[in-house]
């Protein structure tokens, strides 16, 4: 498995407490939560506690001010059990968001809750008639007096259901594409014309409330833009998505390793012709694939993030290790599903888990089209 040349002493030390909270508080649950279908919130509050939630926020705010690696530790960890249901990452990138771009205020209101877990975030872009075409939203946060007036309505929104917090993607000049965009912070709890629609029946995700969200006449102060501009939001989403699609990476990584293991140990012990079904030439080869394919998804995650950390990332570095990893994800756990025969069908084998939950990989942030689509027209500059 892949040596992260920059994990020192203090990273390995993180690892082992994230892995043993993983295992003491995760997994006896995982299949309960499964059916429930959504991570309790007291889940939330331990994530909090062991500091989970809060390592890259500033400590001023809660925070333990680290950097991004310990973030991508923690995501590596939870897509080693096999888990991409609980929506921390999503939490995790609305946090950033207030960091980057909001206001000593803001930050001193929001970010020492998200960091203790004690509200849970979420980000709301896509629209039931757009997805891909950020700039086309329609919901509308238009000024009235010292508030703004909020209509429109949200789909596939991760934490939905549960979300008290919700960085919401709008329009304050609804007659202009791009430069209309604003990110208007939703605090959820009692807000009237708010409500929250079905829970969304997906293939894989289980244990998260993925919802639908409708905003009728909602009323939000204009403190509640993030940062002090209008129409910033398109710039403010380009800037943090790079770090979106790494996250989605290093989940791509961890589950590719998930899946490698829970296949050894299957192909070791299952028999076939007399022989240990890893015997076969072919399972040997795929396993060597998978290993390579993961130490070279490893080394260009660990020069991104270097590269983010440095302020040097391009959004299309980034594309290209979320659409590469993603599809190495789904490759590579397509064939551990092979190698378990029928068996990986079944929903009691971690591999069929891990099977469907990878597909959305390939979709959100940014679906894997568009990531290509943003690396050629970085090649085609005039
Ligand atoms: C489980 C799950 C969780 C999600 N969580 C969130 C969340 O928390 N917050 C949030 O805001 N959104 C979330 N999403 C939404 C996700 O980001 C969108 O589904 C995604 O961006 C694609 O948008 P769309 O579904 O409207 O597809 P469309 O944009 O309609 O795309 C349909 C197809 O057309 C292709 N396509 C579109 N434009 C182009 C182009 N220019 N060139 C080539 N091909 C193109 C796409 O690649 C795709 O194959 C989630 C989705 C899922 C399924």
């Amino acid at each position: 498995m892949p040596h992260h040349l920059w994990m020192q002493e203090d990273h390995h030390a993180f690892a082992d407490s994230v892995q043993r909270f993983f295992a003491e508080e995760f997994q006896p649950h995982r299949d309960q939560w499964k059916k429930d279908g959504l991570v309790p919130k007291e889940f939330w509050k331990k994530a909090g506690d062991i500091g989970i939630l809060g390592a890259t926020l500033p400590e001023e705010y809660g925070g333990m001010g680290l950097s991004r690696h310990f973030d991508a530790v923690s995501f590596m960890e939870q897509a080693k059990i096999g888990d991409t249901g609980w929506g921390f990452s999503v939490h995790n990138i609305a946090a950033h968001y207030i960091t980057a771009f909001g206001t000593a205020q803001q930050k001193e209101r929001w970010l020492p809750e998200i960091a203790s877990g004690d509200k849970v975030a979420a980000i709301a872009m896509t629209e039931p008639g757009t997805g891909s075409d950020l700039q086309a939203v329609k919901t509308s946060a238009i000024k009235d007096g010292n508030e703004y007036l909020i209509n429109g309505s949200k789909t596939f929104i991760t934490n939905g259901g549960s979300a008290d917090l919700i960085v919401l993607v709008a329009k304050t000049d609804p007659t202009s594409r791009s430069k209309g965009v604003s990110l208007i912070m939703i605090e959820t709890e009692g807000l009237e014309g708010y409500s929250v629609g079905r829970k969304l029946d997906k293939m894989g995700m289980k244990r998260n409330d993925t919802a639908e969200l409708s905003f009728q006449d909602v009323r939000v102060p204009q403190t509640n833009l993030i940062g002090t501009d209008e129409g910033q939001g398109f710039y403010q989403l380009m800037k943090q998505l790079p770090w979106e699609r790494l996250i989605i990476g290093y989940q791509a990584l961890g589950a590719m390793q998930c899946a490698v293991e829970t296949t050894l140990e299957y192909v070791k012990e299952r028999k076939a012709f007399g022989q240990r079904v890893m015997d076969f030439q072919n399972s040997r080869f795929k396993l060597a694939e998978a290993a390579t394919k993961i130490e070279l998804l490893a080394a260009m995650l660990d020069q991104c993030l270097a590269e983010l950390e440095l302020g040097t990332l391009t959004a299309e570095k980034a594309a290209m290790a979320k659409w590469w990893g993603t599809q190495a994800q789904c490759d590579i756990i397509d064939e551990c599903l092979q190698l378990h025969g029928g068996y990986g069908y079944m929903n009691e084998y971690l591999i069929s888990e891990l099977y469907t939950d990878a597909r959305v990989q390939k979709i959100y942030g940014g679906t894997n089209e568009i990531m290509k689509e943003l690396i050629a027209r970085s090649m085609d500059k005039d």
